[in-house]
């Protein structure tokens, strides 16, 4: 390589780059015509959810003016916070980083020290580890309680409703959290309405006692209008940005 060739850095193809800007421009109409819909006045706030794609799809969405994005794998997080780092100082602050994954112990100090918001807390264990790591902030890290609503089993991770205002007294006492609100992904199978509603009232009754606890993330690629029709102030959005991802192994 000689000294004025660029170094190997992985950037989305002008193609892709157009898929990209075209799949985001539907989804904020979906989002604008839902909105409409349910009589709001303010959109929810688009999280698009980059895992699974490289760095490179990351960034161009950050070009293309995304101040939020999701990933859910503490390892993938930490490379891409890594590459951005080195690569790309300027886009450390925003997007914002929302860790959405279930989060194992001892993984729980890097995703505290690599992401802005952890939306998927969703056991008192896991508060002093966060709040630790969260000392070395300069600011609080903002929380949120991950909500279980599946009826029956144990569902796609997250506190079982009971367990919910406990959980959120316990962050809200941690000297470096923010208690943000609520998260919950609607069960598989199942018409996403009852979930949503069962989140909105679980989210009522938290703010009664945390009136700072404003948000309600909800709502994903199939489910965003239904999620915003029952008051979701966050929605995560993947594959209807991306396109679909490899199945996982
Ligand atoms: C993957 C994921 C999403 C995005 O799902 P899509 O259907 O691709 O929009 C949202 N929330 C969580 C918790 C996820 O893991």
């Amino acid at each position: 390589m000689t000294d004025d060739e660029a170094p190997h850095l992985p950037a989305a193809s002008p193609q892709r780059r157009e898929e990209l800007k075209r799949n985001l421009s539907e989804v904020r109409q979906r989002i604008a015509d839902a909105t409409r819909s349910a009589g709001r006045d303010e959109e929810p706030r688009l999280v698009v959810v980059t895992k699974f794609f490289g760095v490179e799809d990351l960034i161009a969405l950050a070009e293309l003016g995304v101040g939020d994005v999701g990933e859910n794998r503490e390892q993938e997080l930490h490379a891409k916070v890594e590459h951005l780092r080195e690569n790309r100082p300027d886009l450390m602050s925003v997007p914002r980083r929302h860790f959405i994954g279930q989060i194992q112990s001892k993984k729980a100090k890097r995703i505290a020290r690599d992401a802005d918001v952890v939306q998927s807390v969703d056991r008192v264990k896991l508060v002093p580890l966060l709040d630790d790591a969260a000392a070395e902030r300069g600011e609080p890290l903002e929380v949120l309680v991950q909500v279980d609503l599946e009826q029956d089993s144990h569902g796609r991770g997250g506190v079982a409703p009971a367990g919910v205002a406990e959980l959120a007294d316990v962050i809200a006492a941690a000297a470096n959290l923010r208690l943000g609100g609520v998260m919950a992904v609607a069960p598989l199978g199942e018409d996403p309405r009852r979930a949503f509603a069962d989140l909105a009232r679980i989210h009522g009754e938290l703010l009664r006692e945390h009136p700072d606890a404003t948000t309600m993330s909800a709502g994903m690629s199939g489910d965003l209008e239904v999620a915003t029709q029952f008051g979701a102030t966050h929605l995560r959005v993947g594959s209807a940005i991306l396109g679909s991802r490899p199945t996982p192994r």
